[in-house]
C-alpha cells in the first residue's frame, strides 16, 4: 500500500495530448549478459577512474556554490576533442553539453519545435526523437526508409521540401537499423529543409564515414550535430551530451536551458573522462572487428544481419521477434526489442559477451528460427 496509490493516470488533469502515450522503456534487467543499450562494455580504465575521483574530490569543497552555468571550460575541452576528430576548428562558442543528448535533443524541440511546428524524422529511428517531440508538443511527422532501412536519399529531401518541417532528425548511423547517411544525401536534405536539421551522431565514433561536422560552416543556420559520451567514451553513467553548430544556435539554447543544469560535479567528471579518450576511444576498433565477427557468426547460423557501421547490429528474421527475444533471455543475454517485425538489435558487447550471444543464437535458431 503506496500513501497517494489510489489515484490513477487516469484520474490527473493531464494534458490530453499525452493520454495514452508509452514512456521510454528498454528494459532494465540484471541478467549476465547485456546487450541491449549500446553502451560500451569495456569499464574505463583505472586511470580514468582515478582521475574522475581526484577531480571529484577537488570540487566537492566548493558544492555550497553553483556551478558555471556556461560549462565553459568543459565546453572549451569539447571543442578541441572535435576539432581533432573531425578537422574543423571549433571553439566553445560552436559547442553546448547538457545531461546526455537526450537532453540536448530536448532543449532543441524548445527552441525550434513546440506547439504549431513539426518535425520529421526516417523511421525506424531512435525512438526518444518522436517522444521528445510529443512532450514538447511537436507534431510528429514520420518518413518511411526503404524496405532494407537504408535512407532513400532523393526521396527523403523530396518529403522534406513537401513537408517543409520546422526539425528534420538524421540519425547518423541511425539507430536501431546501423547505417550511415551519405553526405550528398545529407546535403541534399539540408538544401531542401525550410528549418533545423539535427544530424544525432550518437555513434559517429563506430563508422568511418566523415561527420556532419563539416558542412556547418556551408548550413550555418540549418544544421546542428548532436553527439554523446554515452557510447564510445564509455560514459552512459556520466550523463554528457553536446552539440556543434554555429554560436546563434547556442544562443538560442540559452533561452531554455535551465540555470545551472550541469552539476559541478557532472563537468568535472566530464572533463576528466575527456582527458582520457585516446584511450577509452582505443576500444572503438576492437569493437567495430567485434561487429563484423558478430555479423559473420550471425549469417553462418542463418541469420539475416543489416549492415552496420554502429556498436549494434539489427538482424532477423523471425516469425515472432518478441518470443525470440524472451529465447535469448532465457539463455541469460539480454537484447533489444526495438518493434520492428521480424527483427532483433544486438548491442557489440566484449569477445566473451559476444561468444554468449552467438551460443545462445544456435539454440533460438534450432528452436524457433
Ligand atoms: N541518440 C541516439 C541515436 C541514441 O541511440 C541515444 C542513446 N540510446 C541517444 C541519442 C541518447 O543518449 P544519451 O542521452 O545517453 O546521450
Amino acid at each position: 500500500d503506496v500513501i497517494g496509490g489510489d489515484a490513477t493516470l487516469a484520474d490527473l488533469p493531464l494534458r490530453e495530448d499525452l493520454r495514452g502515450r508509452s514512456p521510454y522503456g528498454a528494459p532494465q534487467i540484471d541478467v549476465p549478459v547485456r546487450l541491449n543499450t549500446n553502451e560500451n562494455p569495456f569499464p574505463p580504465p583505472q586511470e580514468l577512474v582515478d582521475d574522475v575521483t581526484t577531480s571529484v574530490r577537488e570540487v566537492a569543497a566548493s558544492l555550497h556554490r553553483y556551478p558555471d552555468r556556461d560549462a565553459t571550460v568543459l565546453r572549451e575541452d569539447l571543442a578541441a576533442y572535435l576539432t581533432g576528430a573531425t578537422g574543423v576548428t571549433l571553439s566553445a562558442a560552436n559547442v553546448w553539453a547538457a545531461n546526455g543528448s537526450n537532453e540536448v535533443l530536448q532543449q532543441l524541440l524548445q527552441v525550434f519545435g513546440g506547439p504549431d511546428r513539426t518535425a520529421l524524422g526516417f523511421e525506424p529511428s531512435y525512438s526518444m526523437h518522436p517522444i521528445l517531440s510529443a512532450g514538447t508538443r511537436t507534431e510528429w511527422l514520420s518518413s518511411p526508409r526503404r524496405a532494407d532501412f537504408s535512407l532513400d536519399g532523393p526521396e527523403a529531401a523530396r518529403q522534406v521540401a513537401e513537408r517543409r518541417p520546422d526539425v528534420v532528425f538524421v540519425t547518423s548511423p541511425n539507430n536501431p537499423t546501423g547505417q550511415s547517411v551519405d553526405p550528398g544525401d545529407l546535403r541534399a536534405i539540408l538544401e531542401a529543409a525550410p528549418g533545423v536539421v539535427i544530424v544525432d551522431e550518437a555513434y559517429v565514433e563506430f563508422s568511418a564515414r566523415p561527420s556532419a561536422v563539416t558542412l556547418i560552416e556551408e548550413f550555418p543556420n540549418k544544421l546542428i550535430v548532436s553527439r554523446t559520451m554515452s557510447k564510445a567514451f564509455a560514459f552512459a553513467g556520466g550523463r554528457l551530451g553536446y552539440l556543434a553548430a554555429a554560436p546563434a544556435v547556442i544562443e538560442a539554447l540559452l533561452l531554455v536551458r535551465l540555470p545551472y543544469h550541469l552539476s559541478v560535479i557532472t563537468q568535472a567528471a566530464a572533463r576528466a573522462a575527456l582527458r582520457h579518450a585516446k584511450t577509452t576511444l582505443g576500444s572503438v576498433q576492437a569493437l567495430a572487428d567485434e561487429r563484423e565477427r558478430v555479423v559473420r557468426g550471425l549469417r553462418e547460423r542463418g541469420f539475416t544481419p543489416v549492415p552496420s557501421d554502429a556498436n549494434f547490429v539489427l538482424f532477423g528474421r523471425f516469425a515472432d521477434a518478441h518470443r525470440a527475444w524472451e529465447r535469448y533471455l532465457d539463455c541469460d543475454v539480454l537484447i533489444r526489442d526495438s518493434g520492428i517485425a521480424e527483427h532483433l538489435r544486438v548491442t557489440i558487447g566484449t569477445p566473451e559477451e559476444n561468444d554468449v550471444f552467438l551460443t545462445a543464437s544456435d539454440q533460438v535458431s534450432e528452436e524457433i528460427y
